[in-house]
């Protein structure tokens, strides 16, 4: 397309920066972006761009870019060729492979990779021979795949971004979709020109309460009680959907929840947990129970907590006592972070998984060993006993690796032998940098008991900062999603293609180019070397049948590109003439065939299972999450994931608010978390019992000081721990990161 303005080329490309996935068009003169247009007819977006997505341009053209392969050596940046620098690091790393073997090495993925790139990665994990691979989406919505997962059957968004027109109520709890993902709530701005109500549960009053028909306060870490108390009052008033629960829960963990967990969250002690007014809870449970048709939606104020997976169940248990699962304006809409974070946690990038959630057993990996054989679009071969002496040892094989949260204990006092017989030796960060772990000062140890660590991105990060000169730092300049292409998958499980607009700048590569690279080096390059990334599409298509990867071709994806026009923005189905025929698009398919996907000419799932059906008919099964059943799993062996320790304990104990404001009992973690008010009736979360300390120059310290003297239970140091937040910083910042760092003048770039 060309710009009739301009004459500038216009291609086709999807926002980098959230997940809702909004088209967009660049505009390219001699292979250089000049400017950005919007994509009018994209159905996700209609046009519509945040500031994140109208300033793309920006990162592009960015003078801070990665420019060349750089080495941190003995305190200095030294420039490298690509050839010396990949030999050299490729080199080492085989080095860990033979002398200690593949579990010394970590290699981060990223949710901003493309499909293929991030089903890249873990397969150059597996080809090397570790499970030691993980990426973003274990801080951010981790919780929601296991809490969602143990619920429904897999961890995702049960309709997508259009189908919130449909809403009649929406519970939105912990997101924040105005400043989040902003170009989303053009679609619930028509759900409330249709008549439908979004409610805002929130410890705090955000933009988006500010724009929705009604906000209920909460305190911050209550959600389990907080929903507790409305499905009691649901069902103590016979609100609940009898039939429904009968034909899609698990009837006896139902019956226990509701003879032996419930009764002890009645409206009164769940009043005195969360601060929320009774009324308040009675009525929020009666809109809901009275909607047509409800949904609960939640984003990282859900997820981001200890007790994360036991808030997402208790969201969709919400869900699922309505009877509002697995229908249009119904469900669980949960919004992801990144672009493609849905996309690289399909594809496998995940300590306890391979593409596809075949998990670790020996049945995935003979699976896998059957792919990456029959595959016709790389010539190597490989039998699932090979693929076995490539990991050195079977049990490891099928043992979680270490994630991107807990990666450093696998190099710091003696914590690897809890999951490996030796140590990490390197570790490779390829579009994920450090700033947003927590623990930060045990991730600087971790970073400096490492031989050496890997940085491959578009923009110098924290990595290279926190190394000390006993570790060696290589920085790998990437290209930008406007320099390759690949497909990324949204937050409604819709497919789209990303054109490549111009050459990667300055002396970056493809991210997929580059671990085929890695790969040829590593000395497995035959089950890497695909003609195209369209190739790899194509190799995922063939493997990834589970959760039905399997008919989003690169032909269909690049013709529902070109031919976005003709999908309605309503239901996101293409209206076609009954005589016409455009290669790669039929009538009846939903725009970006959100998975599953089952063939090549099946039209996609805007909306996951089918509540009218039977399991046995072709519905998928609602698995409960009432405690005991989720056990049982655990106990079958069903889902290694979950420790019944550490996720099914009830996180909110009413004996933990004993109502006269004692803390006696309530977990301590002051200063981070939440702190309860002396009065109960008081909304309070996170509001500290310090008159006057909080305006702009209080200290994180001050505060401290200040609850210690109220008698509080400070523990300082775990903050700084948990947060990286120096004590003479301004509590204003809360968790602000590090301090701020600048390499440009330590960079020869
Ligand atoms: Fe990009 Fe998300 Fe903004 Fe859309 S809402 S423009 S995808 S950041």
């Amino acid at each position: 397309r060309v710009d009739p303005g301009t004459g500038d080329e216009l291609v086709k490309t999807v926002c980098t920066h959230c997940s809702v996935g909004c088209g967009l068009q660049i505009a390219v003169e001699d292979d250089t972006v000049v400017g950005q247009e919007s994509w009018d007819d994209n159905p996700v977006n209609q046009g519509g761009l945040c500031s994140k997505g109208a300033s793309l341009t920006q990162t592009e053209n960015s003078e801070q870019r990665l420019k060349e392969p750089l080495k941190l050596e003995d305190g200095e940046w030294v420039r490298m060729d690509w050839d010396e620098i990949l030999e050299e690091i490729t080199g080492r790393l085989n080095d860990i492979r033979e002398e200690t073997g593949p579990h010394g090495t970590f290699w981060c993925g990223s949710a901003c990779h493309s499909n293929e790139a991030a089903y890249l990665i873990r397969k150059l994990a597996a080809f090397y021979g570790t499970n030691n691979v993980d990426h973003q989406a274990r801080i951010c919505h981790s919780t929601t795949v296991t809490g969602i997962a143990n619920t429904w059957g897999v961890g995702a968004m049960t309709n997508n971004n259009n189908d919130m027109r449909n809403v009649d109520v929406n519970l939105i709890i912990g997101h924040n979709p105005l400043e989040s993902h902003p170009v989303a709530w053009q679609h619930f701005q028509e759900a409330q020109r249709r008549g439908g109500t979004h409610i805002v549960a929130e410890p705090r009053y955000t933009k988006t309460a500010a724009a929705a028909d009604d906000y209920v306060h909460f305190r911050s870490g209550t959600d389990v009680a907080f929903i507790y108390g409305l499905i009691h009052h649901i069902v103590e008033n016979d609100l609940h959907d009898e039939e429904f629960i009968e034909s899609r829960v698990m009837v006896p963990t139902w019956e226990e929840f509701r003879d032996d967990v419930l009764p002890q969250y009645d409206v009164e002690t769940v009043s005195d947990i969360c601060g929320t007014p009774e009324s308040d809870l009675r009525d929020l449970a009666e809109t809901l129970a009275d909607a047509e048709v409800s949904c609960v939606e939640w984003a990282m104020g859900g997820t981001q907590h200890n007790n994360g997976t036991g808030n997402t169940r208790a969201y969709a248990m919400l869900n699922l006592t309505l009877g509002h699962a697995a229908q249009e304006g119904g469900g669980t809409p949960i919004y992801r972070g990144h672009d493609n974070v849905q996309g690289a946690t399909d594809l496998g990038v995940d300590a306890g998984n391979t593409p596809g959630y075949y998990g670790l057993d020996e049945g995935a990996w003979e699976h896998w060993a059957n792919v990456w054989t029959e595959s016709p679009y790389t010539s190597g071969e490989i039998s699932y006993d090979e693929l076995v002496d490539r990991f050195h040892d079977t049990e490891l094989m099928e043992k979680n690796g270490f994630t991107v949260a807990r990666w450093f204990e696998g190099v710091l006092d003696d914590q690897w032998e809890i999951y490996q017989p030796d140590p990490l030796r390197a570790a490779i960060f390829w579009g994920h940098g450090l700033g947003s772990l927590s623990e930060y000062k045990r991730v600087r140890e971790g970073v400096n008991e490492l031989e050496f660590i890997v940085n491959v991105d578009i923009f110098p990060n924290q990595v290279a900062e926190l190394a000390d000169a006993d570790t060696d730092v290589y920085m790998l300049p990437a290209a930008t999603n406007l320099e390759e292409a690949g497909s990324a998958t949204n937050t409604g499980r819709q497919l789209q293609w990303r054109n490549q607009a111009v050459s990667p700048r300055h002396n970056a590569r493809k991210d997929w180019e580059l671990l085929c690279q890695f790969a040829d080096h590593l000395g497995f390059g035959d089950h890497f070397d695909y003609d195209e990334v369209e190739d790899v599409l194509r190799e995922i298509n063939l493997g990834v049948r589970s959760v039905g990867y399997i008919g989003q071709t690169p032909e269909r994806l690049k013709a529902h590109q070109e031919h976005a026009d003709r999908f309605s923005v309503e239901d996101l189905r293409a209206e076609l003439e009954d005589d016409e025929e455009i290669e790669g698009v039929q009538d009846g398919d939903v725009y970006g065939l959100p998975w599953p996907c089952w063939h090549d000419e099946h039209p996609g799932t805007p909306i996951l299972y089918d509540a009218s059906l039977h399991p046995a008919e072709g519905g998928m099964d609602f698995r409960s999450n009432w405690w005991d059943g989720a056990v049982d799993a655990v106990d079958d062996g069903d889902d290694p994931e979950v420790d019944p320790e550490d996720h099914l304990r009830d996180p909110v104990d009413p004996d933990w608010w004993d109502g006269d404001g004692e803390l006696e009992g309530v977990p301590q973690y002051p200063l981070f978390t939440t702190v309860l008010p002396d009065d109960p009736s008081e909304p309070a979360s996170l509001t500290l019992p310090i008159e006057g300390a909080l305006d702009e120059d209080t200290s994180v310290a001050d505060v401290a000081e200040a609850l210690d003297e109220e008698g509080y239970d400070v523990d300082l140091e775990r903050y700084e721990d948990f947060t990286n937040a120096q004590p003479d910083a301004p509590w204003g910042r809360g968790r602000a990161r590090m301090k701020a760092w600048n390499l440009e003048d330590e960079i020869p770039v």
